[in-house]
């Protein structure tokens, strides 16, 4: 059971609750001056003591629905109507009991509107410009009613315009800048997704959809700083051999093609934890994180089998290709620059040595 003030595990629902509890201390100032009014004698102390009590139940009952999370079962989950009603409901019942202080309190009504004029549409607060004046006009009743020969009813009625005129003038500003507000957040939602969509696009290859070399090179170096902490790494750096005769004599769009599925060859032998980046036309280097070089070789002849048995669509059934390894073991602290050259000089050592073959550097 979380006992603190404010959800520890829920940004959304704390942002709300805090939003309701800076509501409650405008409240907890009104009962405060209302006290203040009650003790200079300009409003009745059974007003203040009424006052206190519904202002401490509705404080108590809002914090209880947001924290038990019963709020989340409303279309609004801010529960920003419900509790400007209530304010209104409140502050009618302050002014049509409040005695000599009565026109005073009708400041109160544009301050809870207030509450709602940064998350209501202008529809919604215009709704509740009107229904505040309407609590106004039913407060002014109930207190001039007892007295109504001597009240001027015209201008009574003149204030409750007046009211209205002033709170629906807000809900017309409040519309203009909660319009404004949804704008930029729809502006920021779709700058975040076209920044993930760059960001794809940067760190990968357009063609095969592996890791670019820039971006495989910061992973690599990562993967390299991990291994100083005692973590195996291996390097393997794989070239397809012969290429050029396969773009010479299928044409460059089937080369193409063959470099697709040779990545995806790879792929299929990898597991999730493994970096595979293209590293240039036909070179590809793949990261093998938590392997030394025995291992590591191991996956590099399972990746050298699957590609000389693979038959590829846009080539003749019988045309296989082949691939020539370099691997490399990682030795912390040592660059992982170098780490690739080594790689790259046992794959130059495995052409050599007449290709489709994996060589461990010493
Ligand atoms: P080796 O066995 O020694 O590796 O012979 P190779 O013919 O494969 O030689 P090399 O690796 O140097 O050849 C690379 C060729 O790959 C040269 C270039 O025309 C071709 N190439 C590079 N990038 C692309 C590409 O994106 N698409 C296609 N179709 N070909 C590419
Ligand atoms: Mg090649
Ligand atoms: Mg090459």
């Amino acid at each position: 059971m979380d006992w603190s003030l404010l959800p520890k595990d829920n940004p959304v629902q704390s942002v709300r609750i805090r939003r309701m509890l800076m509501a409650s201390v405008a409240s907890a100032m009104v009962v405060a001056l209302t006290g203040v009014g009650a003790w200079l004698n300009f409003v009745p102390y059974s007003t203040f003591w009424r006052l206190a009590a519904i202002v401490s139940m509705l404080v108590a009952g809002f914090y209880a629905c947001f924290r038990s999370g019963l709020n989340l079962r409303l279309s609004d989950p801010s529960l920003t109507l419900p509790m400007m009603v209530a304010a209104g409901l409140t502050i009618s019942f302050v002014q049509a009991n409040a005695g000599e202080a009565r026109d005073d309190l009708m400041l109160l009504y544009p301050v809870a509107f207030m509450f709602g004029v940064f998350h209501l549409a202008r529809r919604a607060l215009v709704v509740m410009a009107l229904l505040f004046s309407a609590f106004y006009a039913v407060a002014m009743g109930a207190s001039v009613w007892p007295y109504r020969m001597a009240a001027d009813m015209r201008y009574e009625i003149f204030r409750v315009g007046f009211l209205a005129v002033v709170l629906v003038w807000f809900a017309y500003v409040g519309g203009n800048i909660s319009a404004l507000r949804q704008r930029l957040r729809r502006t920021n939602d779709e700058l975040k997704i076209a920044f993930d969509r760059v960001e794809v696009l940067a760190n990968h290859d357009g063609l095969t959809g592996a890791y670019g070399r820039r971006h495989l090179m910061a992973l690599l170096k990562r993967e390299g700083e991990r291994a100083e902490r005692g973590t195996a790494l291996s390097i393997c750096m794989m070239d397809i051999d012969h290429f050029k005769s396969i773009n010479d004599t299928y044409g460059h769009g089937a080369g193409d093609e063959v470099i697709k599925y040779f990545c995806a060859t790879i792929q299929s032998a990898l597991r999730a934890v493994d970096l595979l980046g293209r590293y240039g036309g036909e070179e590809f280097v793949v990261g093998l994180s938590q392997a030394p070089g025995a291992p590591a070789v191991l996956v590099a002849e399972r990746i050298r089998e699957r590609v000389a048995q693979s038959t590829i669509p846009c080539l003749p059934a019988e045309k296989r290709i082949t691939v020539s390894i370099g691997v490399a073991e990682h030795r912390a602290p040592d660059l992982i620059e170098h780490t690739i050259a080594r790689a790259d000089a046992a794959l130059y050592q495995a052409k050599v040595a007449g290709r489709n073959r994996v060589v461990l550097a010493d």
